[in-house]
């Protein structure tokens, strides 16, 4: 979209040069001539207000490109041990050890393995939380493990887990969990997730297996070295200089400290001071801490963060974007609510069944 003019953005959308003109001035934009270019903002605007999706392209060529860590979603039935294994899994973290166990719950930790690779969790197992941030086309998980409880075997929330990844193209590696119990019968289970149509690496496929407890704390090193080595394969790079594209895990809202959002960047980096565009909410990034809650001058990829400093409360897979003043801030949030707005009503007019947050 950079410098892209009135006249490009009306042939690529098939809007009259009129139409956009008027647009323009609604939105209190002075326009010249059809040949002046809009700013990447007032474009992103004005394609909303016409109904186009829009992607932003940062042109960054030149930019470093280096591996990043992978970031995890857990799922998998209710019961089956999702909030266990995360736990225990936090409990394997370096930096978990190294501050007592003392960490914030911020909706993702990060595990640093020996080897000094690390793993980014996402801290909200299930199945509408994925989902949520899917239907925002935020695609933040690289990887899905799939919790099955050895005793309990796979069950429906298990399959609508493994349709919700391919869905999402998104690898699975199976965490076969409970496994100290003594109905526990791991074999029993794999038979079952092969019949379900998932190729396991021990009959010839590709998925990994994993045998855990998360109550034992046992095969832990085995499922982290799995899925180090499925990110391995998956050459998991980002770029990390220039603009930060990231994304809110989560978000809640603090009595001392305002609207608080969990963030993961994907690419870029997110800066202390910068002007954002949250979803349809707007802000400052006034501070960023790590999931230990130390203050931190910026965020790189995979890196979970705390941001403070927004004005309202974002939502889970929205999209976080550094513009250039509070001006433009404020512009793009209000055009991205008046569009909201508009969905919404049409999506009533339509009938349709018109849900909250389907956030757990
Ligand atoms: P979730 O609903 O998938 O998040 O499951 P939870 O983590 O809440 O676990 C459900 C129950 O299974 C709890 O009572 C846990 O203590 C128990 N549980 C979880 N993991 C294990 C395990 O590895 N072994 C045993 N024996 N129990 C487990
Ligand atoms: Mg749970």
């Amino acid at each position: 979209f950079e410098g892209m003019t009135i006249i490009e953005l009306a042939k690529r959308s098939g809007e009259s040069i009129h139409a956009l003109q008027n647009i323009l001035t609604n939105v209190g934009e002075n326009i010249g001539s059809e040949f002046d270019s809009l700013s990447i903002d007032i474009a992103e605007l004005v394609a909303m207000e016409i109904g186009v999706n829009v992607r932003r392209l940062h042109s960054c060529e030149g930019a470093a490109v280096l591996p990043r860590p992978p970031v995890v979603t857990v799922m998998g039935h209710v019961d089956h041990g999702k909030t266990s294994l995360l736990d225990a899994l936090r409990s394997t973290s370096v930096a978990a050890r190294e501050a007592g166990g003392i960490t914030q719950h911020i909706g993702a930790f990060v595990v640093k393995m020996p080897s000094g690779a690390s793993i980014t969790f996402l801290d909200t197992p299930g199945h509408a939380a994925f989902s949520a941030m899917r239907a925002r086309g935020a695609a933040i998980t690289d990887l899905v493990v799939l919790v099955v409880a050895a005793d309990d075997g796979v069950m429906p929330q298990t399959i609508e887990a493994i349709a919700h990844a391919k869905d999402a193209n998104v690898p699975i590696v199976v965490a076969i969990n409970k496994c100290d119990k003594p109905a526990a019968d791991p074999e029993r289970v794999k038979v079952q997730l092969a019949s379900e149509g998932l190729p396991l690496e021990e009959m010839g496929g590709d998925i990994q297996v994993i045998e855990v407890s998360a109550k034992s704390k046992s095969g832990l090193d085995n499922l982290e070295e799995a899925l180090l080595l499925q990110a391995e394969m998956m050459e998991l790079k980002a770029r990390i200089d220039g603009p930060a594209q990231a994304y809110v895990v989560e978000a809640r809202l603090d009595r001392g400290r305002g609207p608080l959002a969990t963030a993961i960047v994907k690419a870029g980096t997110l800066v202390c001071g910068q002007h954002i565009v949250v979803g349809a909410e707007w802000g400052r990034i006034r501070a960023i801490r790590d999931t230990a809650g130390k203050l931190r001058e910026d965020a790189t990829p995979a890196m979970p963060v705390e941001i403070e400093g927004l004005k309202g409360l974002p939502m889970a897979g929205d999209d976080i974007t550094a513009v250039e003043s509070e001006e433009r801030a404020k512009m793009l949030s209000a055009g991205r609510k008046k569009k909201l707005e508009k969905d919404r009503l049409l999506k009533i007019d339509e009938g349709k069944e018109v849900s909250p947050d389907p956030l757990e």
